[in-house]
């Protein structure tokens, strides 16, 4: 097992003698045999091996295994975005009928998805506050939920999950927790170790890093035990009538049961891929992710504390800041830095928060964050827009909160950006 820097590098991918260095972007729809024979055991999951890029591509199953080694999971699939990450991660093993507890701090297209559109495909939700004590937690699972979801460091309410009293709650229950790694990434959070089951990416932000491609991915941690409450998840613990029989637990294992079905019925039938191309890119990415993750995490630091100092905010909310409710838990599951993200309020509220983006120069207004160039938005006005007050409230974004994500530039640069802009209000 190598470092995670290592990791990072060349993770996933191992070329033989005279092969590719990089990963080879392999853009071919399909794949040829020599008899039919050769691809119905390939249908019939009974041999491994590749025939249609929508159930598999090897260029995105290298890029897979690199983020797999990165979370320290068992298997992991590439998605065209985090929000089919999400879909997908609980779709797997939820059906009409059954209900999920989801932290209510998580990112605002993964509530609609949530609370609207799985909603209407009766999955029903219930989110507690991520702050709620064990005992209340526990009271909010019924017999028929089937996982628990919530993220590391919550988009954009920056909420640092207790993942340890999470997945205690989910255990006794003999159910997953899933865990949104998105804003943490491996290199500052590794939520298994912590006793996550299953992690899901959007791939679109660190990972990627260079806001060039959309994607996602999730991670099993090969963990989690489906035969011990094998009622409950019938789909991966019975035969699939769509693969002739085929168990899943029985045989994939533990390791491999959880992402062969969402690969093999949800990928097969929803088609949401990840292409080569995109995977390379994202490749390209991951090659320098600690090294990046570093600087996002140092910049925003020295960031968050100029603005604390300052007279004209109102307050600043950074999990690495002494002041932060979060810094005690965020030095225990993050002793290298959370993220790059640092949330505050202008003097002045609503309006002085927008006038302050409008006079940045440098940190650009987009609907993004986790590149490598600064931006910012304001949540209320954009991506949370469809929420009510209270419901913003209850998610942790009040309505004068800018979103600043920190880039690699120089952070002098980034600062006298920042205090012209503040200056012009
Ligand atoms: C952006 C984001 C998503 C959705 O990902 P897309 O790639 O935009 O679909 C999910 N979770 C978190 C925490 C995010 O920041």
């Amino acid at each position: 097992m190598s470092r995670i820097e290592t990791t990072c590098v060349q993770g996933g991918y191992t070329p033989g003698n005279g092969e590719p260095r990089q990963v080879p972007i392999i853009q071919s729809t399909t794949f040829k045999y020599d008899t039919g024979e050769d691809m119905a055991k390939l249908f019939d999951l009974e041999a491994s091996g590749y025939f249609y890029s929508r159930l598999q591509n090897p260029t995105c199953d290298n890029v897979a295994a690199k983020i797999a080694a990165l979370e320290g999971g068992s298997a992991a699939m590439l998605l065209s975005s985090g929000q089919a990450a999400s879909f997908f991660s609980v779709f797997n093993i939820c059906s009409a009928g059954d209900h999920v507890v989801a932290s209510s701090a998580i990112y605002g297209g993964t509530y609609n998805l949530f609370a609207v559109t799985m909603a209407r495909m009766g999955i029903e939700f219930t989110f507690v506050s991520p702050e709620i004590s064990l005992s209340e937690l526990n009271s909010a699972f019924r017999p028929n939920t089937k996982a628990v979801f919530a993220e590391t460091i919550s988009n954009p309410s920056l909420v640092v999950l207790d993942i340890g009293k999470f997945a205690k709650a989910a255990h006794d229950h003999c159910v997953p927790l899933i865990v949104d790694n998105t804003f943490a990434t491996p290199i500052n959070c590794r939520p298994i170790e912590w006793g996550a089951d299953i992690v899901t990416h959007s791939t679109t932000k660190y990972m990627d890093g260079h806001g060039a491609t959309i994607g996602g991915a999730i991670v099993d941690s090969g963990r989690f035990d489906w035969t011990s409450a094998a009622d409950k998840y019938q789909g991966l613990t019975s035969p699939d009538p769509s693969y002739h029989g085929v168990v899943y637990t029985e045989r994939f294992g533990l390791e491999g049961a959880y992402i062969t079905k969402a690969t093999a019925q949800l990928m097969r039938d929803f088609g949401s891929v990840q292409s080569p191309h995109d995977a390379f890119l994202l490749n390209l990415g991951l090659e320098s992710l600690h090294v990046r993750m570093q600087r996002h995490c140092e910049n925003a630091q020295k960031i968050a504390e100029f603005l604390e100092a300052d007279g004209r905010i109102e307050w600043v909310n950074y999990p690495g800041l002494k002041s932060s409710p979060y810094y005690e838990l965020a030095c225990r599951e993050m002793p290298n830095g959370t993220c790059g993200v640092v949330s505050f309020g202008v003097k002045g509220g609503r309006s002085a928060a927008a006038d302050f983006m409008k006079n940045l120069r440098r940190v650009a207004i987009e609907t993004h964050v986790a590149d490598a160039r600064s931006c910012c938005l304001h949540p209320a006005s954009t991506t949370h827009r469809q929420m009510t007050d209270e419901e913003l409230l209850r998610a942790g974004v009040s309505p004068d909160l800018v979103r600043l994500s920190c880039g690699i530039e120089n952070v002098d640069d980034l600062l006298e950006d920042i205090d012209q802009a503040l200056n012009k209000i």
